[in-house]
């Protein structure tokens, strides 16, 4: 989500000032930090980042530096005071107004700060995006009102609002005559996605998707991040029956503990979670499952732990992300009493990921000596000649082939794999 705001932000700088992208900190007119809050190392850096580009604003007066995202959301006030020197904050929510905000900085020599929550107005205020590769993003709904006691989203984002299906439409036609084939939905909870449509009706996800799955151009479609307790019967049915939509789903589950969930207020229990990864296998047996842990949440005891590396087995996930727990000043976890010390959490953060790359690395060696249908999405970064896309179950392969594949469906051969990558052999486009 931050990745998909940050190119939206040079999209609007674009945009309304001519700005380009640039490496060096030390050439730009304007430095724009987005921030993220969820843990707390995340935001740590935001104060040591700022502290190394002040020398460039005593050097260059006009210099803008502006902050967004989710800490100059929830921190706005402290990050003016402990760097007077920025002259922007502003929201998730709000980055559409960054020229405004630019402008009323240099006009007044003030600071401008703007975290509002103006609902949906951003979406229509952004720019045509300027697409690189053959794959692109699309929000289609912001914010969350599910209040996970560990989570700081509900508190940054503010909460959940759809866009309307036209407007979402819109977008997708704009990127499918650009050659765009494949569209990632995005949103917090993308499958508590609740549009309007034109005739005044609510849809949800499962609609939205057989929509996009008909337009001309779209050759693939994904979701992300989608929250167990809203994986619908209509939304799990769409694998059965939607062969545009990728074989992967991201599902996070946090743990395997049902005592552990109940604190959390994920509104689920394994078995439920498990049930759903049933079904949904039963109609795409071959299928990636990833999902995200969360290790060492408060009072996490041995057995909740095992509870989760039983989920794990008896899951198979396929590629996950896993966490220590941060605990997030004004969430209700935060509250709760912790006495499991730093050394057991880490100890098995480390088992629960030594597990889950096990996993990743089998799942990997299995497609070997498979074809993979794979959309390029830009040329290779540690070699000229070579170019990386993304297969059906959202991995990325390295292969021979010219940047003129970008932007196209291929068949790749996989080869061989090391590490977290695959590589490849380009059999023929698509
Ligand atoms: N809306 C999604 C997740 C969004 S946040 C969902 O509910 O599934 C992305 C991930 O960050 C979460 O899935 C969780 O694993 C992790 N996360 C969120 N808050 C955290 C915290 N306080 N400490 C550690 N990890 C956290
Ligand atoms: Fe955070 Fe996701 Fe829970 Fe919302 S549903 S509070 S974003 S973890």
């Amino acid at each position: 989500m931050n990745s998909y705001d940050s190119d939206k932000i040079a999209d609007v700088l674009r945009a309304s000032e001519g700005m380009v992208l640039t490496d060096k900190a030390e050439l730009a007119d304007i430095i724009v930090f987005n921030t993220c809050s969820i843990r707390e190392k995340a935001e740590e850096k935001v104060f040591s980042d700022l502290g190394r580009v002040r020398p460039f604003k005593v050097k260059n007066p006009n210099l803008i530096i502006a902050v967004g995202g989710c800490v100059a959301s929830q921190e706005g006030m402290v990050i003016h005071q402990r760097a007077p020197y920025v002259d922007v904050i502003f929201g998730p929510q709000t980055l559409h107004r960054l020229p405004e905000l630019i402008a009323a900085s240099r006009a007044s020599g003030r600071i401008q700060m703007d975290i509002s929550f103006p609902e949906i107005e951003k979406f229509d205020s952004l720019p045509t995006p300027q697409i690189t590769s053959g794959s692109a993003f699309v929000s289609i709904m912001e914010g969350c009102s599910k209040f996970c006691t560990f989570c700081v989203v509900p508190y940054t984002r503010g909460d959940e609002i759809s866009r309307p299906v036209l407007d979402v439409m819109r977008d997708i036609r704009g990127l499918t005559a650009q050659g765009v084939g494949e569209i990632t939905l995005l949103g917090q909870n993308v499958n508590a996605y609740a549009g309007e449509h034109d005739d005044g009706e609510t849809v949800d996800l499962a609609y939205l998707i057989r929509t996009i799955a008909a337009q001309e151009g779209v050759q693939r479609v994904r979701y992300m991040t989608s929250h167990p307790r809203e994986m619908s019967p209509r939304l799990i049915e769409l694998f059965g029956d939607t062969p545009k939509l990728a074989n992967h789903l991201h599902l996070p589950v946090q743990s395997g503990s049902d005592r552990v969930l109940a604190l959390m207020q994920r509104g689920y229990t394994a078995l439920e979670y498990k049930s759903i990864i049933r079904k949904v296998r039963a109609l795409r047996p071959e299928i990636s499952i990833t999902s995200d842990f969360i290790v060492g949440f408060p009072g996490e005891t041995e057995a909740d732990f095992e509870a989760t590396m039983k989920l794990i087995e008896d899951v198979q996930f396929d590629m996950s992300f896993s966490f220590l727990y941060s605990s997030r000043p004004g969430t209700p976890a935060a509250e709760m009493p912790d006495e499991v010390s730093n050394e057991e959490k880490m100890a098995r953060l480390k088992r629960l990921k030594t597990r889950i790359d096990e996993l990743e690395n089998a799942y990997s060696e299995k497609m070997v000596g498979t074809v993979q249908r794979v959309v390029v999405e830009n040329i290779s970064k540690k070699d000229e000649k070579e170019v990386a896309g993304r297969t059906d179950n959202n991995r990325v392969v390295n292969f021979v082939g010219s940047h003129e594949l970008v932007g196209h469906f291929v068949e790749v051969l996989i080869t061989s794999v090391s590490m977290h990558t695959l590589r490849g052999e380009l059999l023929r486009a698509i």
